[in-house]
């Protein structure tokens, strides 16, 4: 039976296993929590920079061995190199996942998949860390030839260049279109590695939910304030209970006729709109390809700085009418600006 299959699957547990106090301690406590599915830790830790806890080894693997022993939880670590895989399965490891720098390179995970061939694991495979869904559905093409238990996808976010807001930008609409690909494959959500800190924890736990997840894996430490490895964004598990009161699950279907009826209504509206829309962009580009012809007949650069500036502040000041959100329709009609400007380049006249 799978275990990664489940709904509203739950994997808690340390970044890092520290001691063999801090693993049973923390998985004590987690057992506690009633609704944890799988107890989690790292056991090769992949720091960015030399110098910092790197793992405790082989010796981590005995201290979580004996935390599945004593909470009978299945357990979860990383993988990163061929040896790892052998050791995890000397250790009774029942799930492994593939970390998100593993993820985005092809060499270590076609070595991984080599070595996990009819391995008796369920495997969960990390978005990369940079954000390109080929990377994630190649690692997942590679690791199916395994032909192991069962897979599973982990969102964790993606590094990004200056934002603030989050440890690693989710950039929800690569998982959305993983799902969409994958319909029937675990999407598990980390929000400890996209928010990087304890109080952005229930936001993004929500969020997951509404966008129909499967489960979520939470680093969980029984002292955060000591933890050698991701210290801000780990919860004691006594505050994760705390925080899970706090979730709202959610159904994706029903049988409710009047909310059936209803939907159907709202999701005619939008369709009608969405077809205009089509039909919209499909006369503009239209007249991109006039322009185009009338600038190269005239000899001018197909960008007009100053006209697309005015152009620009009129419209983003037209969608405040509208309660649009300003960064979204900036993003819309600079698509639109460079599609047409696509256009323009390809726009072939007949040379007199
Ligand atoms: C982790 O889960 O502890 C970890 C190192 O994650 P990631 O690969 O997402 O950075
Ligand atoms: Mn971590």
């Amino acid at each position: 039976m799978s275990i990664i299959k489940k709904q509203k699957l739950i994997i808690a547990g340390p970044c890092s296993a520290e001691s063999e106090k801090q693993m049973l301690q923390t998985a004590k406590e987690l057992k506690q929590v009633d609704f944890i599915d799988i107890l989690r830790a790292g056991i090769w830790k992949p720091r960015t920079k030399p110098g910092g806890y790197e793992g405790a080894g082989e010796q981590g693997l005995k201290w979580l061995s004996k935390a599945k022993e004593v909470t009978g939880l299945p357990i979860a670590i990383e993988i990163a190199k061929p040896h790892h895989i052998e050791l995890a399965l000397k250790y009774g490891v029942d799930i492994v996942w593939i970390g998100a720098r593993s993820t985005a390179n092809p060499f270590s995970i076609q070595e991984l998949s080599d070595e996990l061939k009819n391995a008796p694991v369920e495997v969960l495979i990390k978005n990369p860390i940079n954000a390109d869904i080929n990377l994630w559905i190649g690692a997942y093409e590679r690791i199916k030839m395994a032909n192991v238990k069962e897979i599973g996808f982990i969102h964790r976010g993606f590094t990004s260049f200056g934002n603030a807001e989050y440890r690693n930008a989710p950039f929800w609409q690569i998982p959305i279109e993983m799902k969409r690909l994958y319909p029937n494959i675990p999407m598990i959500c980390d929000p400890s590695h996209i928010g990087g800190k304890r109080s952005r924890l229930q936001k993004i736990i929500q969020k997951s939910i509404n966008l129909d997840y499967n489960g979520i894996m939470v680093e969980s430490h029984c002292n955060p304030k000591v933890a050698l490895t991701d210290s801000s964004q780990q919860i004691k598990p006594s505050d994760f209970m705390l925080l899970m009161n706090q979730i709202e699950w959610k159904k994706n279907s029903t049988d409710k006729k009047e909310y059936k009826d209803e939907l159907e209504t709202l999701r005619e509206q939008i369709k009608e709109l969405d077809n205009e829309l089509i039909s919209i962009f499909g006369a503009r580009m239209q007249i991109s390809n006039d322009i185009g012809k009338l600038k190269q007949e005239n000899n001018l650069t197909i960008l007009q700085t100053q006209y697309w500036d005015k152009r620009l502040n009129h419209l983003l000041q037209a969608a405040k009418k509208y309660d649009l959100n300003t960064s979204f329709v900036k993003t819309i009609l600079e698509f639109i600006h460079l599609e047409s400007i696509r256009i323009q380049n390809e726009t072939k006249i007949k040379k007199k």
